[in-house]
């Protein structure tokens, strides 16, 4: 059977989160998460949301600051849009009702800075800010009659108009299949306009800072509908993710080495001053590579950081969450070192988008990490990520408000004739391992011409065998995860092995410089379809 949706929005992070409110009050909204609506790496975010909002500040500052870190890869007019449009992002979050931290006397917003902002501009709700943000509009959208939320359910894969008739002149989105997790059958959406707001993929690496949920599946998914993706080469690392076997992703956050943190190997000796005269203050890529490269040479499987030189009462106020973090799993950062490693933190790449949000397909829209608007270029300037989240969720909403009302078309239901149940579930898990680790030490901080072919060479080969067990068995969660995460894959192996040079977070040991001008990597499905 067929649902019908004005708007179906496949996510529930900031962007998606931002699209169902803003479109809600005049469009029936159908809101697709894989687990819980809560499950996001917005949630997660803890530094907060870049805006100009100090007289001090100016918007062409944040544009330069922008520009900066994207190594001359950011587009100009994108940064200018989403510069000029956070003040009253900003001011509709707190219409929404977040409580943003605010100065001692209570009027002003308190901001923080952060590295490689120039002024004071990130508004913050104390070290959570994600948490509030997400709690405050997920509670907005639970209230509201217009939206229906399905949880456990995951969108395995859009319905074009080519998907249907491979000879249509046009290619339009029609909507979307999607898994109930619980029940295991796959229902299809009809929509007039379908969002893809998937967030990021950083599953694809064995370590990374994101939730379980951001695995590519919307990048992945605009793919094989026919989109064009960009600049999906350039993945930043955070340099210190806890490493643990019980902590999946705790971010140990680079305050602590702002604080005077030293990076030792395991024998106690310093390895920084050997690779820049900033040392531990080194910027986060810079940091990142020297801990990769020490780990590399070595076969280490982590480097210490030590605050331990600090008194106790300086660390439980400096970091109190930290210190209780890493004491519930043993490790008292007052005595002992912590055991790091950098770890995948940001997709500056992803689907092709206007400034409206709108993709290569008509009637489907990318927003948030999943997408590729210009902003970040080579390297995200630091909390930029939820600022874009609002600013492009509001456009695409703006945009599909103004849109003309569409016949629905007929749409053929998920056909499982042929499938049986899968028996062998360990096929899935094993892939999945061989796939993040190889990511993890061919694809990693630092590249290398020979490395990334045979990481290409093994995606091949395991793209092959999860596509065989796609087509005859029926699909689990675990299973469009992996399938998505292999599409991902090829997308960032393909986009660093045709950039020759080095630029932002993408650094060739092969091709050590920058070249004079800057040029986006954009692949075309057309070029990749038969592999
Ligand atoms: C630890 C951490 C700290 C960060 N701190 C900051 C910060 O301080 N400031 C900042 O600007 N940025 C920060 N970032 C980055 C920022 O959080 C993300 O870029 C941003 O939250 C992405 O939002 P999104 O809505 O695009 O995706 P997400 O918030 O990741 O949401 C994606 C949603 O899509 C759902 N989904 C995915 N695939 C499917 C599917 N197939 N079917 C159905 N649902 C699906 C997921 O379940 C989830 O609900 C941080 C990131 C991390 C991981």
């Amino acid at each position: 059977m067929t649902q019908q949706f004005d708007v179906l929005i496949i996510g529930s992070g900031l962007a998606g989160l931002t699209m169902a409110l803003q479109v809600a009050d005049h469009k029936s909204v159908c809101l697709v998460s894989k687990r819980e609506v809560s499950d996001s790496a917005s949630s997660w975010a803890q530094g907060g949301i870049a805006a100009v909002l100090n007289s001090e500040d100016s918007i062409e500052e944040h544009i330069q600051d922008t520009l900066i870190a994207g190594a001359g890869l950011c587009d100009t007019e994108i940064t200018r849009l989403v510069a000029t449009k956070a003040r009253e992002s900003v001011e509709w979050l707190i219409s929404q009702g977040v409580e943003f931290t605010r100065e001692a006397d209570n009027k002003a917003l308190h901001l923080t800075r952060e590295g490689g902002h120039s002024q004071r501009r990130i508004v913050h709700v104390a070290d959570a800010t994600g948490r509030a943000v997400q709690k405050t509009l997920a509670q907005k959208i639970r209230e509201h009659a217009n939206i229906t939320i399905l949880e456990n359910h995951i969108a395995v894969d859009l319905i074009t108009t080519r998907k249907i008739d491979k000879h249509s002149p046009e290619n339009k989105c029609l909507g979307a299949y999607v898994l109930d997790n619980h029940s295991g059958k796959v229902i299809t959406i009809a929509a007039q306009q379908t969002v893809l707001a998937t967030g990021g993929a950083g599953k694809v690496y064995l370590y990374t800072t994101n939730p379980d949920v951001s695995t590519g599946d919307g990048i992945a998914m605009a793919w094989r509908a026919g989109c064009r993706v960009a600049n999906m080469e350039f993945i930043q690392f955070h340099p210190t993710c806890l490493f643990h076997p019980h902590a999946k992703s705790f971010l140990i956050s680079e305050a602590v080495r702002g604080e005077g943190g030293l990076l030792k190997l395991p024998d106690g000796t310093r390895f920084m001053p050997e690779h820049d005269p900033r040392e531990e203050l080194a910027p986060r890529d810079v940091v990142a590579r020297a801990i990769d490269f020490e780990m590399k040479k070595r076969g280490l499987d982590c480097v210490y950081l030590d605050i331990t030189h600090k008194p106790l009462k300086f660390i439980k106020q400096h970091f109190p969450n930290i210190y209780a973090r890493c004491l519930e799993l043993g490790i008292d950062i007052s005595k002992q070192a912590i055991p790091v490693v950098p770890a995948a933190h940001y997709s500056c790449g992803g689907v092709m988008v206007d400034a409206q949000g709108k993709t290569d397909i008509a009637n489907l829209y990318a927003i948030g990490e999943t997408a590729c608007t210009g902003l970040h270029g080579a390297n995200r300037l630091a909390s930029n990520s939820l600022l874009e989240c609002l600013v492009f969720g509001r456009a695409a909403a703006n945009t599909i408000l103004s849109a003309p009302t569409q016949a629905f078309s007929k749409l053929p239901n998920w056909d499982e004739s042929r499938v049986t149940d899968a028996d062998e579930e360990v096929l899935i898990t094993h892939t999945w391992d061989e796939l993040r680790r190889f990511m993890w030490n061919y694809v990693g901080i630092v590249r290398t011409d020979k490395r990334l072919s045979r990481a290409l060479h093994r995606i091949h080969m395991l793209r092959d065998e999860v596509q065989e067990f796609y087509k005859n068995f029926k699909i689990s969660n675990d299973l469009i995860e992996l399938r998505n995460l292999l599409q991902v894959a090829e997308l960032i192996v393909e986009s660093a092995i045709s950039r020759k040079e080095s630029r932002g977070l993408h650094y060739s040991k092969d091709h050590p410089n920058m070249d004079a001008e800057a040029i986006p990597t954009v692949l075309e499905p057309k070029n990749y379809q038969e592999h």
